[in-house]
């Protein structure tokens, strides 16, 4: 424990790769379990999903129309007997003899006898008869049994995480369950004396707990099923109570505030006790983000120590924890896209052995390019800043970018909300 409490000034920085790495290490991919299908949605698939029925199940017809014998139509207009009318799952059975022509409709099982359908445009209907005014060629607008997919072949393959196209593929193969990745269950903690829940009164000294909710929300969207664990004081004690009952009940815990050099930092030297050999204290050389511990809680559970400040915890967020948790719900890839911008104001930054990653709100060109222009306050605590911001901006040590200069940008926000 002593040695949890000696100051970080000592550590050497590491690079990202490294922290990274170290961090992903510690991460297991969670077990995969035979779930139903229609529960499957947002989860990655440990197995190939196999069709147990083809699509179609049977053959159908691609039109509204006239089934009938292709042969029949030699020469147009030809006139054929209409012997009946199959609606798509009508049940019903007609067979379709010499001459003749049953009515359908799109998605109705083709006729016994019949096998092409002429759309209902290209005929004219009189009484029981119908005129066909244009050629038809055998098997013309008839969906094959298993056009789509054959019973026994892939649906969707391993690794493919289960989105609204893919539910909808697996259900109409009859696939009713899937091996599937767990995915994970992530408590939030929220660490310090001076945090109020969003709504009570703000005493002196005190700020609303915002990161708890924000990563609650940033847990969610990386596809995991947050756990909100509640704020906990500057006290081991109480930090090492409730990461002691995460341990039992969830699959990973992100902690924020108390991972940096100042007295009440605690959250490193509870994990640094709890996590024995497994703990990671790092000093990262990134700006902003550089305080970050990580450790496996009893030999199962990774927690992850965020800095307090928003904007770090943000950061720290989507470059360590992000992928951690998606490697744990089985995804093969783990990065957010990048795209090559160009700088709309000159990115100045000093020198100082780290990787700068700014905020930058992102513009589509007309010419297919992106620019990006740095919000307003860089600041690690302005929270407000990062809220315009649709990307980070990555700024290699050194002076920085001239205005126009190509740079790179890690995507936090779905390109349709830029702006
Ligand atoms: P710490 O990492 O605990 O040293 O906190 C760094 C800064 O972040 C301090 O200004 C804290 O008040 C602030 N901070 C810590 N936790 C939170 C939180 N949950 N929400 C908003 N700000 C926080
Ligand atoms: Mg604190």
């Amino acid at each position: 424990m002593q040695s949890g409490r000696r100051g970080l000034g000592d550590l050497p920085m590491i690079s990202l790769q490294e922290a990274r790495a170290r961090v992903m290490g510690i991460c297991p991919v969670l077990p995969a379990e035979q779930v139903r299908t229609v529960d499957s949605i947002g989860r990655v698939l440990a197995s190939a999903a196999l069709a147990n029925v083809a699509v179609p199940p049977f053959a159908n017809s691609a039109m509204d129309g006239y089934a009938l014998r292709a042969s029949d139509v030699g020469s147009v207009p030809c006139r054929l007997e209409v012997v009946g009318a199959l609606l798509a799952g009508s049940g019903e059975r007609v067979a379709v003899g010499p001459g003749q022509a049953v009515r359908i409709m799109t998605g109705a099982p083709v006729p016994e006898g019949a096998d092409a359908v002429c759309m209902v445009e290209s005929t004219r209907a009189e009484g029981d008869w119908v005129t066909v005014l244009e050629p038809v060629s055998n098997g013309q607008n008839i969906r094959p049994v298993g056009d789509d997919v054959k019973a026994g072949e892939v649906v969707c393959e391993a690794g493919a995480m289960v989105g609204p196209t893919q539910l909808a593929a697996l259900i109409s193969a009859g696939v009713d369950e899937v091996s599937a990745f767990k995915r994970p269950e992530v408590g939030v903690v929220s660490t310090g004396d001076e945090l109020v829940e969003p709504g009570e009164e703000l005493g002196y000294g005190r700020i609303y707990d915002s990161n708890r909710p924000m990563l609650l929300a940033m847990v969610a969207e990386a596809g995991c099923r947050p756990v909100d664990l509640g704020h906990v004081g500057d006290d081991e004690a109480e930090i090492a109570a409730i990461l002691e009952a995460a341990s039992q009940s969830v699959d990973a815990v992100v902690l924020s505030g108390g991972v940096s050099v100042g007295d009440v930092d605690l959250v490193r030297v509870v994990l640094s006790r709890l996590g024995g050999g497994t703990a990671e204290v790092m000093q990262i050389a990134i700006r902003p983000a550089k305080p970050f511990s990580c450790a496996v809680l009893d030999g199962r559970v990774p927690a992850f120590g965020l800095p307090g400040n928003p904007v770090s915890a943000a950061v720290s967020f989507e470059l360590l924890v992000r992928p951690a948790l998606l490697k744990m719900a089985g995804h093969r890839s783990t990065e957010r896209p990048t795209v090559l911008a160009r700088a709309a104001d000159a990115l100045r930054r000093k020198p100082d052995g780290k990787t700068h990653f700014v905020r930058v709100r992102l513009e589509a060109l007309q010419d297919g390019g992106f620019s990006a222009h740095p919000v307003q306050g860089q600041g690690s605590h302005q929270v407000t800043s990062l809220a315009g911001a649709d990307g980070l901006a990555i700024l290699a040590d050194g002076t920085g970018l001239d205005q126009g200069a190509t740079v790179e940008v890690l995507v936090t926000r779905e390109p349709a909300l830029w702006g």
